[in-house]
Protein backbone atom coordinates (compact mmCIF):
# COMPACT_ATOMS: atom_id res chain seq x y z
CA UNK A 1 0.00 0.00 0.00
CA UNK A 2 1.18 3.42 -0.76
CA UNK A 3 1.89 5.45 2.10
CA UNK A 4 0.94 8.91 1.74
CA UNK A 5 2.92 11.71 2.76
CA UNK A 6 2.03 14.09 6.24
CA UNK A 7 -1.42 16.35 4.46
CA UNK A 8 0.18 19.73 3.61
CA UNK A 9 -2.34 21.94 2.03
CA UNK A 10 -0.10 23.43 0.10
CA UNK A 11 1.11 20.31 -1.81
CA UNK A 12 -2.27 18.81 -1.68
CA UNK A 13 -4.71 21.30 -3.42
CA UNK A 14 -7.82 18.90 -4.64
CA UNK A 15 -10.95 18.67 -2.53
CA UNK A 16 -11.11 17.42 0.77
CA UNK A 17 -11.37 13.34 0.93
CA UNK A 18 -12.59 12.37 4.55
CA UNK A 19 -13.72 9.46 6.57
CA UNK A 20 -15.19 9.46 9.42
CA UNK A 21 -14.94 6.81 12.31
CA UNK A 22 -16.54 6.01 15.58
CA UNK A 23 -18.76 3.11 17.54
CA UNK A 24 -22.31 2.93 17.35
CA UNK A 25 -23.66 5.91 19.75
CA UNK A 26 -20.44 8.11 19.30
CA UNK A 27 -22.41 10.56 16.59
CA UNK A 28 -20.23 10.55 14.18
CA UNK A 29 -23.20 10.36 11.70
CA UNK A 30 -24.32 13.52 13.05
CA UNK A 31 -21.08 15.37 12.82
CA UNK A 32 -20.16 13.93 8.86
CA UNK A 33 -23.65 15.79 8.19
CA UNK A 34 -22.38 18.81 10.23
CA UNK A 35 -18.96 18.67 8.06
CA UNK A 36 -20.27 17.74 4.75
CA UNK A 37 -22.42 21.18 5.36
CA UNK A 38 -20.04 23.05 6.74
CA UNK A 39 -17.32 22.34 3.84
CA UNK A 40 -19.88 21.94 1.22
CA UNK A 41 -18.61 18.14 0.43
CA UNK A 42 -20.84 15.43 -0.32
CA UNK A 43 -21.64 13.24 2.49
CA UNK A 44 -21.70 9.37 1.32
CA UNK A 45 -23.47 7.41 3.95
CA UNK A 46 -23.39 3.39 3.31
CA UNK A 47 -26.81 3.10 5.17
CA UNK A 48 -28.28 5.55 2.77
CA UNK A 49 -26.42 4.28 -0.38
CA UNK A 50 -27.91 0.54 -0.04
CA UNK A 51 -31.26 2.73 0.43
CA UNK A 52 -31.31 4.42 -2.09
CA UNK A 53 -30.03 1.79 -4.91
CA UNK A 54 -32.20 -0.69 -3.29
CA UNK A 55 -35.35 2.15 -3.99
CA UNK A 56 -33.96 2.29 -7.38
CA UNK A 57 -33.76 -1.47 -8.29
CA UNK A 58 -30.31 -0.62 -9.69
CA UNK A 59 -28.11 -4.00 -10.17
CA UNK A 60 -26.16 -3.38 -7.76
CA UNK A 61 -29.32 -2.72 -4.90
CA UNK A 62 -30.87 -6.24 -6.40
CA UNK A 63 -27.53 -8.19 -5.54
CA UNK A 64 -27.41 -6.14 -2.30
CA UNK A 65 -31.00 -6.85 -1.52
CA UNK A 66 -30.50 -10.49 -2.26
CA UNK A 67 -27.98 -10.72 1.30
CA UNK A 68 -30.03 -8.19 3.23
CA UNK A 69 -33.00 -10.13 2.86
CA UNK A 70 -31.85 -13.65 4.03
CA UNK A 71 -30.35 -11.46 7.04
CA UNK A 72 -26.57 -11.86 5.33
CA UNK A 73 -23.97 -8.94 5.32
CA UNK A 74 -23.35 -7.33 1.90
CA UNK A 75 -20.29 -8.71 0.28
CA UNK A 76 -17.35 -6.47 0.86
CA UNK A 77 -17.58 -6.80 -3.75
CA UNK A 78 -20.73 -5.07 -3.48
CA UNK A 79 -20.23 -2.79 -1.29
CA UNK A 80 -16.83 -1.47 -2.68
CA UNK A 81 -18.67 -1.05 -6.35
CA UNK A 82 -21.56 0.92 -4.54
CA UNK A 83 -18.91 3.42 -2.69
CA UNK A 84 -16.47 3.39 -5.58
CA UNK A 85 -19.67 4.21 -8.18
CA UNK A 86 -20.55 7.40 -5.56
CA UNK A 87 -17.14 8.53 -5.24
CA UNK A 88 -16.82 8.99 -9.35
CA UNK A 89 -19.55 11.65 -9.43
CA UNK A 90 -18.99 14.64 -10.71
CA UNK A 91 -19.74 15.93 -7.69
CA UNK A 92 -17.93 13.86 -5.18
CA UNK A 93 -14.82 14.70 -7.72
CA UNK A 94 -15.62 18.10 -7.76
CA UNK A 95 -16.47 19.08 -4.14
CA UNK A 96 -14.80 16.29 -2.13
CA UNK A 97 -16.64 13.74 0.30
CA UNK A 98 -16.81 12.76 3.95
CA UNK A 99 -17.09 8.55 3.89
CA UNK A 100 -19.26 7.92 6.80
CA UNK A 101 -19.58 3.66 7.28
CA UNK A 102 -16.78 2.69 5.23
CA UNK A 103 -14.38 1.60 5.05
CA UNK A 104 -15.18 -0.93 8.04
CA UNK A 105 -12.59 -3.49 7.72
CA UNK A 106 -8.96 -4.21 5.59
CA UNK A 107 -10.32 -5.31 2.60
CA UNK A 108 -12.77 -1.98 1.88
CA UNK A 109 -9.97 0.26 3.20
CA UNK A 110 -7.89 -1.46 0.43
CA UNK A 111 -10.63 -0.76 -1.84
CA UNK A 112 -10.81 2.47 -1.22
CA UNK A 113 -6.61 3.21 -1.46
CA UNK A 114 -7.25 1.89 -4.87
CA UNK A 115 -9.47 4.64 -5.55
CA UNK A 116 -7.28 7.24 -4.37
CA UNK A 117 -7.15 7.03 -0.58
CA UNK A 118 -7.84 10.17 1.83
CA UNK A 119 -7.02 13.30 2.99
CA UNK A 120 -8.40 13.39 6.26
CA UNK A 121 -9.63 10.27 8.83
CA UNK A 122 -11.61 11.41 11.53
CA UNK A 123 -11.65 9.48 15.36
CA UNK A 124 -14.95 10.43 17.54
CA UNK A 125 -13.63 8.68 20.33
CA UNK A 126 -16.03 7.42 23.14
CA UNK A 127 -15.39 4.56 25.74
CA UNK A 128 -17.53 1.78 25.21
CA UNK A 129 -19.65 2.06 28.10
CA UNK A 130 -20.81 5.57 27.26
CA UNK A 131 -22.03 4.27 23.94
CA UNK A 132 -23.83 1.25 25.54
CA UNK A 133 -25.03 4.04 28.15
CA UNK A 134 -26.05 6.26 25.55
CA UNK A 135 -27.67 3.72 22.81
CA UNK A 136 -29.10 2.35 25.42
CA UNK A 137 -31.05 5.35 26.58
CA UNK A 138 -32.89 5.65 23.02
CA UNK A 139 -36.90 4.95 23.51
CA UNK A 140 -39.24 4.26 20.66
CA UNK A 141 -42.96 4.56 19.94
CA UNK A 142 -44.87 2.67 17.41
CA UNK A 143 -45.59 5.84 15.79
CA UNK A 144 -42.30 6.82 14.64
CA UNK A 145 -41.51 8.95 17.69
CA UNK A 146 -38.12 8.91 18.96
CA UNK A 147 -37.30 9.86 22.86
CA UNK A 148 -33.59 9.63 24.89
CA UNK A 149 -33.89 9.28 28.63
CA UNK A 150 -31.27 12.04 29.24
CA UNK A 151 -31.26 14.60 25.89
CA UNK A 152 -34.49 14.37 24.67
CA UNK A 153 -36.53 12.42 27.95
CA UNK A 154 -40.63 12.24 27.31
CA UNK A 155 -42.69 14.32 29.03
CA UNK A 156 -44.92 11.57 31.00
CA UNK A 157 -42.02 8.67 31.98
CA UNK A 158 -41.91 6.25 29.04
CA UNK A 159 -45.28 7.43 27.73
CA UNK A 160 -44.94 8.87 24.07
CA UNK A 161 -45.77 12.93 24.12
CA UNK A 162 -47.17 12.59 20.53
CA UNK A 163 -49.74 9.37 20.50
CA UNK A 164 -49.53 8.89 24.27
CA UNK A 165 -48.41 4.86 24.02
CA UNK A 166 -46.06 2.95 25.88
CA UNK A 167 -42.79 3.75 24.59
CA UNK A 168 -39.97 1.06 24.37
CA UNK A 169 -35.95 -0.03 23.76
CA UNK A 170 -35.96 -1.51 20.50
CA UNK A 171 -34.13 -5.23 20.88
CA UNK A 172 -30.85 -3.90 18.80
CA UNK A 173 -30.38 -1.32 21.56
CA UNK A 174 -30.13 -3.38 24.46
CA UNK A 175 -26.61 -3.80 25.95
CA UNK A 176 -25.95 -7.45 24.50
CA UNK A 177 -26.13 -6.91 20.84
CA UNK A 178 -24.91 -3.17 21.51
CA UNK A 179 -21.57 -5.24 23.08
CA UNK A 180 -21.35 -7.10 19.97
CA UNK A 181 -21.32 -4.39 17.61
CA UNK A 182 -18.89 -3.10 19.75
CA UNK A 183 -16.45 -5.82 19.89
CA UNK A 184 -16.80 -6.44 15.63
CA UNK A 185 -15.86 -2.51 15.55
CA UNK A 186 -13.03 -3.14 17.91
CA UNK A 187 -11.96 -5.94 15.96
CA UNK A 188 -12.61 -5.31 12.26
CA UNK A 189 -12.45 -1.17 11.88
CA UNK A 190 -10.14 0.14 14.94
CA UNK A 191 -6.79 -1.28 13.38
CA UNK A 192 -7.48 0.35 10.03
CA UNK A 193 -7.04 3.71 12.74
CA UNK A 194 -3.28 2.64 12.67
CA UNK A 195 -3.04 2.84 9.11
CA UNK A 196 -4.40 6.56 8.51
CA UNK A 197 -2.25 7.25 11.89
CA UNK A 198 0.66 6.22 10.06
CA UNK A 199 -0.51 8.40 7.15
CA UNK A 200 -0.10 11.54 8.94
CA UNK A 201 -3.88 11.97 8.30
CA UNK A 202 -5.36 10.43 11.33
CA UNK A 203 -7.74 13.26 13.36
CA UNK A 204 -8.92 12.06 16.99
CA UNK A 205 -11.35 14.34 18.54
CA UNK A 206 -13.10 13.44 22.02
CA UNK A 207 -16.37 12.62 21.44
CA UNK A 208 -17.73 12.75 24.80
CA UNK A 209 -19.48 16.68 24.96
CA UNK A 210 -22.45 17.47 23.71
CA UNK A 211 -23.07 17.68 19.86
CA UNK A 212 -21.81 21.27 18.80
CA UNK A 213 -18.78 21.20 21.26
CA UNK A 214 -17.43 17.90 19.92
CA UNK A 215 -18.14 19.97 16.22
CA UNK A 216 -16.41 22.55 17.11
CA UNK A 217 -13.16 20.21 17.59
CA UNK A 218 -13.64 18.61 14.59
CA UNK A 219 -13.81 22.03 12.59
CA UNK A 220 -10.39 23.80 14.49
CA UNK A 221 -8.67 20.24 13.79
CA UNK A 222 -9.92 20.68 10.42
CA UNK A 223 -9.08 24.54 9.97
CA UNK A 224 -5.31 23.54 10.70
CA UNK A 225 -4.76 21.68 6.99
CA UNK A 226 -8.04 22.70 5.13
CA UNK A 227 -7.64 26.15 5.82
CA UNK A 228 -5.54 27.05 2.13
CA UNK A 229 -7.58 24.99 -0.10
CA UNK A 230 -11.16 25.54 0.80
CA UNK A 231 -13.32 28.21 1.94
CA UNK A 232 -13.55 28.59 5.64
ZN1 LIG B 1 -46.18 7.71 19.76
Amino acid sequence: MAKRKPLNPAEDSGPPRMVIFGVQGSGKGTQAELIAKRYGVSHVSTGNIFRSEISKKTALGKRAMRFLASGKLVPDAVTNAMVGKYLKTAAARRRGFILDGYPRNHSQLKALERLGGVTHAIEIALPDREAVRRIGGRLNCVCGASYHVDHNPPRRRNICDSCGRALFVRNDDRPAPVRRRIRIYHRETAPLLSHYRRQGVLLRVDGRPAISVVFRSVVSRLRKTLGAKTRI
